[in-house]
């Protein structure tokens, strides 16, 4: 077989079997009569928008399909991304393909709906979601987000991200990640403990302390883990109780939290940068960032980076973008965003748009708040020499190919968000041990571990000579492999 063709065959086996929602949306709303027999469509199309140009419809494969509605659904779908990632480490490496269509696919899939009593009185159906991407390597492991764009699809490649997490950074954990579909700000913090309650309720065994366990992510904190075990807890009996403190990680320290787990990821981030300075021979004192996202992980990477005497010049979060050439101290900003909920109107700097925040010219960028973020387009205007990915999949495809072609240096989510979860693993143990470990001997074990990582991928990027996105890829995806080799499939 000519290497075209084992390619062709290696993608084709691994694509995954079940498609995004908008992929089945699409498939049966095609099917209308009227459609389907090819007539030219007339008037506004329902699924691009574009009244003069939608190319619609046109067969492909028997069904008429929208062809500018496949450009933007095939962008938006994070799973197939994240697949694609997976195709490319195949191709450089010939990983076995019967291991790879076995990593492509989740493991379990559970999606919840719950009746929570609101304030008024009056009750809201909600949907939750727990994908569970692969055990292999040990319990799954992932955070649970609570944000509106929650849905199966986002939750399944952020799942199978965490099991690359686990592998390439050596923990004996496997991959999993979970949400519900709301906005928190639509809620009362009475509410959102009765809906994070009633969630872990509807979880029930599907979670635990040595099977599946949740932790901190987007708009979710310690108290809401807190409020989680404490859910947990009261559904065991009373021998087991104390035996599960360990089912959540991210805990407030007073209930089984571990030192340094709150800035683990920022600080993960920023050992990794300060990695990348010395083996650049990059003077980080003066060096200029931007930070996108300024909760848990982005103010802490801010707060982080100031010690090294570096300039933060540029923030954006949800509610806006603010910068400032002299510089914004960012403990007054994480303060002044712990009282407003926000940087909108911080005082000390002005505000900016979208596109200005994105075409500040700096040394570093540190993406911290959700997907896909980096487009081609804003890839274009960023000017920067390194992008350490604090976000989980803040960069898509084609916004990889420009920061390539661009030469700008990209510390991949995978490895360069790894510290959350490497700390959460130590407050896995502390809990199983009965230990509590001080913070400096928390943050000393989690530096071994983030840059040995780091030289892991460094090694597998000279060796194969590809991106260090495809490198990481890779060795996550080595080890995954070499265990399924030793321990073959049951039965
Ligand atoms: P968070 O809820 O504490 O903060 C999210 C931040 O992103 C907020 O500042 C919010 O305003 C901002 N944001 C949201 N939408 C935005 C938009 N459209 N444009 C600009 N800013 C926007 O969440 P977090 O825990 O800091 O997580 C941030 C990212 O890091 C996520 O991708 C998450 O998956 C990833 N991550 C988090 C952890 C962790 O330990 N918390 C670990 C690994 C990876």
């Amino acid at each position: 077989m000519n290497e075209m063709n084992r390619k062709r065959r290696n993608r084709q086996e691994i694509t995954p079997v079940s498609k995004s929602r908008e992929w089945k949306l699409l498939y049966y709303e095609h099917g209308r009569p009227g459609l389907e027999d090819g007539s030219e469509y007339r008037g506004l199309c329902r699924y691009c928008e574009l009244r003069e140009t939608c190319a619609l419809p046109r067969p492909e494969g028997g069904v008429w399909r929208c062809e500018n509605y496949i450009a933007m659904v095939r962008e938006v779908s994070l799973y197939e991304k994240v697949v694609k990632q997976l195709e490319e480490a195949v191709d450089v490496v010939h990983f076995d393909r019967d291991i790879c269509k076995i990593l492509a696919a989740t493991m379990n899939e559970l999606i919840v709906h719950f009746p929570v009593k609101m304030d008024d009185g009056g009750i809201k159906m909600l949907t939750g979601y727990r994908v569970q991407h692969n055990n292999a390597l040990g319990p799954y492991k992932g955070g649970l987000r609570f944000h509106h764009s929650v849905d199966i699809d986002e939750v399944r490649a952020l799942a199978t991200l965490m099991t690359w997490k686990s592998a390439i950074t050596n923990i004996p954990f496997g991959g999993a990640k979970g949400g519900i579909q709301l906005d928190p700000a639509e809620f009362s913090t009475r509410e959102l403990e009765k809906i994070t309650r009633r969630f872990t309720f509807a979880l029930g065994n599907n979670i635990g302390p040595e099977y599946d366990i949740p932790a901190p992510d987007v708009n979710t904190n310690p108290q809401i883990m807190a409020w989680i075990l404490d859910t947990y807890m009261s559904t065991m009996t009373p021998n087991e109780r104390n035996r599960c403190i360990h089912v959540v990680t991210g805990k407030p320290i007073e209930s089984g939290g571990s030192q340094g787990r709150h800035k683990a990821t920022g600080q993960g981030i920023i050992f990794l940068i300060e990695k990348w300075a010395e083996d650049h021979g990059f003077n980080l004192k003066g060096a200029t960032y931007i930070v996108q996202g300024f909760g848990n992980v982005g103010s802490w990477a801010a707060r982080l980076m100031k010690k090294n005497g570096s300039k933060l010049i540029a923030v954006e979060d949800v509610t806006g973008a603010i910068s400032n050439s002299e510089g914004i101290d960012s403990d007054d900003l994480a303060n002044y965003v712990k009282d407003k909920g926000g940087v909108l109107d911080y005082p000390k700097a002005q505000p900016i748009d979208h596109e200005t925040f994105f075409s500040t010219k700096a040394d570093i960028f540190i993406p911290c708040a959700l997907e896909n973020q980096i487009t081609a387009e804003t890839a274009e205007i960023l000017d920067v020499k390194l992008v350490a990915e604090g976000a989980n999949s803040p960069t898509d495809p084609r916004g990889d190919v420009v920061l390539q072609r661009k030469k700008i240096d990209v510390i991949p989510d995978i490895l360069c968000n790894s510290g959350g979860v490497i700390v959460s693993y130590f407050e896995w143990l502390q809990n199983k041990r009965s230990e509590f470990w001080d913070l400096e001997e928390v943050d000393h074990k989690l530096y071994k571990k983030i840059i040995d990582a780091y030289e892991r991928v460094h090694d597998t990027a000279d060796k194969f000579r590809v991106n260090w996105r495809t490198a990481a890829y890779i060795a996550a995806i080595s080890r995954l492999e070499m265990v399924y080799k030793e321990r073959g499939i049951f039965p």
